[in-house]
């Protein structure tokens, strides 16, 4: 199978209270496995198999007959990136580049969470919502409906926040804006943020 379900980078437990072990197993080992399997069962003999799943949501954006292969290969590559945006212990505010570059985008961090809660609320249905940053290394805030990434806007994805219900009605029902709250404050790995950065701007 050329494409592989990524390990969680903690124990299923490790992000207790704000999201449950009940919620990453469903989530991760049932939705995003699912994914996996779906997206490797439609390119199986088709070219999509021999490239990097990267390459595979860029080619298949916005093409409707591949419609099927992007949604799951694109839901693939965003729950890999929402797993490595949360650690233990993480969330608040940043350090590092990262921190800088989120006063000068947004005026401080305390506007750039509101406004990330904002995007994050105002999805109606399902989607992602994203920290990003455009080709000259400016962040902005993207908000996705179902599996869209702004890769495929040329940006470049920092951060990410899966605001499907599936994400978090176990853990808060309704209550989207306390999932988010909740992901910003006490999730949020910016280590792994600012690593992000870096290494895209090496392979800028
Ligand atoms: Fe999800």
């Amino acid at each position: 199978m050329p494409f592989e379900l990524p390990k969680l980078p903690y124990d299923r437990a490790a992000l207790e209270p704000h999201m449950s072990a009940r919620t990453l197993e469903f989530h991760h080992g049932k939705h995003h496995s699912k994914y996996v399997d779906k997206l490797n069962e439609l390119v199986a003999g088709t070219p999509f198999e021999k490239l990097e799943l990267t390459d595979v949501v860029r080619k298949t954006a916005g093409d409707e007959k591949n419609g099927k292969i992007f949604n799951n290969a694109a839901q693939t590559w965003n729950h890999t990136l929402f797993w490595n945006c949360m650690t233990p212990g993480g969330g608040g505010k940043p350090d590092g580049k990262i921190a800088g570059m989120i006063d000068d985008a947004f005026g401080g961090y305390d506007r750039f969470r509101e406004a990330f809660v904002k995007a994050a609320t105002g999805r109606f249905g399902s989607g992602w919502t994203w920290l990003v940053a455009d080709p000259k290394g400016k962040l902005g805030i993207v908000s996705t409906p179902n599996a869209g990434n702004p890769l495929t806007d040329g940006k470049t994805c920092l951060l990410t926040c899966d605001v499907w219900e599936h994400a978090y009605y176990l853990d808060y029902q309704n209550e989207r804006v306390r999932f988010v709250q909740a992901f910003l404050d006490r999730l949020v790995n910016w280590e792994y943020v600012n690593r992000q950065w870096e290494e895209e701007r090496k392979a800028a």
